[in-house]
């Protein structure tokens, strides 16, 4: 037997790795396995430019889990190390980069992500002491390496029949949950779950129903091989050779309990940078959309690296699911930084326009059921369209609108449906709209008498959406139905002649300023059509907008302002005239009362003790 002295200068780097990756700990199994990867994938490029000569053999990688030996070993008939190698790449590497590893991260434990690189050494996280035996494919006798990760270590010439290396780990006490078979199996599938070369844990049962006619008799039991991944991926393979089932089935492996996806897009990128990935679009409801941001998984060459894609995706698309593969996201570097990597910048671009150039694929080939979906792929849409300028461009020619009559149109057709209409005195378009809720029915309804078409704007991020379209689209400007009343919420030259003299007026006046009682709150005369409601409630556009926002979170003054709203008195209508004919100023306060009651009724805004009163008033009337 030999003995040797690792050449590190630190001699307590592992301390240092083990409390800075310590909640990483669990990466060691998928760096070992990584390693067998690339080693069965070595020798078989070897044998295909004849290098390596004969059959390979079953090119399989085994974990084996020894609970009372307390080891975990990894097992793969790959290219196998000779001496000089295990030295070279084994001791001097692999330590020396563990080592450059810990200096690199000492004083910045929250910078490290993914921590590729650290590679075979990650062991020590784990494991009190390491053996290593290998038998290279070359004419070389087989080795046995053993080190407590410490600075010295034994190697010496061992029998092994096989080609291939054998990891093996002496779990040390603190870290016996490796010794859990679930456990194993649950790193296995998270970090191994598509990798090349398959990968074998134990065995499982299968259960096989006896056939017809013999159904009491004991089901036979099927001991198989338990293989934890699928080596090939729908992602590497080529579109063109996929039916919808196959996208289907992947998705259904990927996410058992989600519901079916709306579609999907296959990334194939060669150049200037390396892609593959399948992205899904989930149904997503219109309010209640959760961002969840561990639905894209991130994966180099197959292995599975992290569910936290927030700089690589752009944020709308955090809400698609699936699998992205590159090999050229730089997995060991901190996220500041991955935010400014250029590469990384490219990958989000052509993310980025790959959705939107399917989304306009779809529009195009069938709008029938683009309109369809539109239910759930709005949200998405809108949100990229706010946060990204290049979407915006892009899905400016699908987004659509949604009228309350469920007319679903994109800018250009809405603009020339409202055209004749809905264009004010000063050549402006006004786009009327609703956010729903039950208080806007009244106003939306009176609009639409006037052939007007109410858009509907109802999702959490309408408003801000509407702030962006009014900014984006030229000479259009946006109106809550309830904004003003119907004369003025598009102006026009039309002018009613009031019938009241100015006398009346001033007397009417007074009556309702007595009966809103609050001062912040105008009262207006305004000369309506006698079919025009007798008064009216509005809410100026800018204010309620501000508040709007406030309430979505956008920090606003506003946030704390009483509700604003004017009360517009028609006038022209005949209850206002039959009121001024009352002559009692007890009936006519009565009537007063009872008109701005029903107005605040209509916009939700009478409640408690004011609605009390306002039904006993109604039933005393009906008994008069
Ligand atoms: P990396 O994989 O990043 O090169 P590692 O520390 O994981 O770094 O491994 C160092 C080297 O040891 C590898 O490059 C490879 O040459 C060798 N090695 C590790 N594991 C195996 C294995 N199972 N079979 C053959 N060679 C291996």
């Amino acid at each position: 037997m030999q003995t040797g002295t690792i050449n590190v200068q630190t001699e307590n780097i592992l301390p240092i790795i083990k409390r800075y990756l310590y909640s990483d700990q669990e990466i060691f199994l998928r760096e070992l396995v990584a390693n067998a990867v690339d080693a069965t994938q070595k020798l078989k490029t070897l044998s295909s430019k004849g290098e390596v000569k004969g059959d390979l053999g079953h090119l399989q990688i085994e974990i084996i889990l020894d609970e009372d030996a307390k080891t975990l070993t990894i097992s793969d008939k790959g290219i196998g190390m000779t001496k000089e190698e295990v030295e070279k790449y084994i001791t001097q590497i692999a330590f020396s980069s563990a080592q450059e590893f810990a200096e690199k991260y000492k004083d910045s434990a929250n910078a490290v992500i993914g921590h590729f690189g650290l590679g075979f050494y990650s062991a020590f996280m784990v494991a009190d002491k390491v053996e290593i035996k290998t038998k290279s494919w070359k004419d070389a006798p087989a080795v046995h390496w053993l080190s407590d990760g410490s600075t010295t270590y034994e190697i010496d010439e061992i029998e092994k029949e096989e080609r291939g290396t054998d990891i093996i780990l002496h779990i040390e006490e603190a870290a016996n949950e490796y010794l859990a078979n679930n456990r194993i199996q649950e790193l296995l599938t998270k970090y191994c779950r598509f990798l090349p070369v398959e990968i074998k844990f134990g065995t499982t049962e299968e259960k096989v129903a006896p056939p017809e006619g013999e159904e009491d008799a004991e089901p036979e039991v099927h001991i198989l091989d338990n293989i934890i991944n699928n080596t090939d991926p729908l992602w590497k393979k080529k579109p063109n050779e996929l039916t919808d089932e196959d996208y289907m089935s992947f998705y259904r492996q990927l996410y058992p309990y989600g519901e079916e996806p709306l579609f999907w897009i296959h990334l194939n990128v060669d150049h200037p940078f390396q892609l593959t990935g399948i992205l899904y679009f989930p149904k997503i409801r219109n309010n209640n959309f959760e961002v969840r941001k561990d639905r894209i998984s991130l994966y180099c060459n197959q292995v599975f690296v992290t569910d936290q894609v927030e700089q690589i995706v752009p944020d709308f698309l955090m809400l698609l699911h699936g699998v992205i593969d590159s090999p050229d996201i730089p997995l060991n570097v901190s996220r500041s930084y991955l935010q400014a990597d250029p590469e990384v910048k490219k990958i989000n671009k052509y993310i980025t326009r790959k959705v939107a150039d399917k989304l306009d694929e779809m529009f195009r080939k069938d709008r029938e059921l683009f309109n369809e979906k539109w239910e759930h792929t709005g949200v998405l849409i809108k949100y990229g369209m706010l946060t990204e300028d290049k979407f915006y461009d892009k899905a400016k020619k699908f987004c659509l609108l949604e009228t309350t009559e469920g007319g679903l149109h994109t800018f250009e057709e809405f603009e020339e449906l409202v055209k004749p209409n809905q264009t004010d005195k000063n050549d402006k378009l006004i786009y009327i709209y609703t956010n729903g809720g039950d208080s806007q029915h009244g106003y939306v309804e009176a609009a639409k008498e006037k052939g007007y078409q109410v858009l509907k704007f109802d999702a959490m991020l309408d408003p801000h959406f509407i702030g962006k379209l009014e900014g984006q689209l030229e000479n259009i400007q946006f109106k809550r139905v309830d904004a003003d009343t119907l004369d003025q919420l598009i102006e026009k030259d039309e002018n009613y002649e009031s019938v009241l003299s100015e006398d009346q007026e001033t007397k009417l006046k007074d009556i309702f300023l007595d009966t809103v009682e609050n001062q912040q709150i105008s009262v207006t005369l305004k000369p309506l059509t006698p079919q025009d409601k007798p008064l009216v409630i509005t809410r100026p556009e800018f204010i309620r907008r501000m508040k709007d926002m406030s309430n979505i979170g956008g920090a606003s003054p506003y946030g704390d302002m009483p509700d604003m709203y004017n009360v517009v008195v028609n006038t022209n209508h005949p209850v206002i005239s039959k009121l001024l004919a009352k002559r009692k100023k007890e009936n006519q306060e009565h009537i007063a009362k009872q008109l701005y009651d029903l107005a605040l009724l209509q916009q939700n805004m009478l409640t408690g003790a004011k609605l009390t009163e306002f039904i006993n008033r109604s039933v005393n009337l009906m008994d008069k």
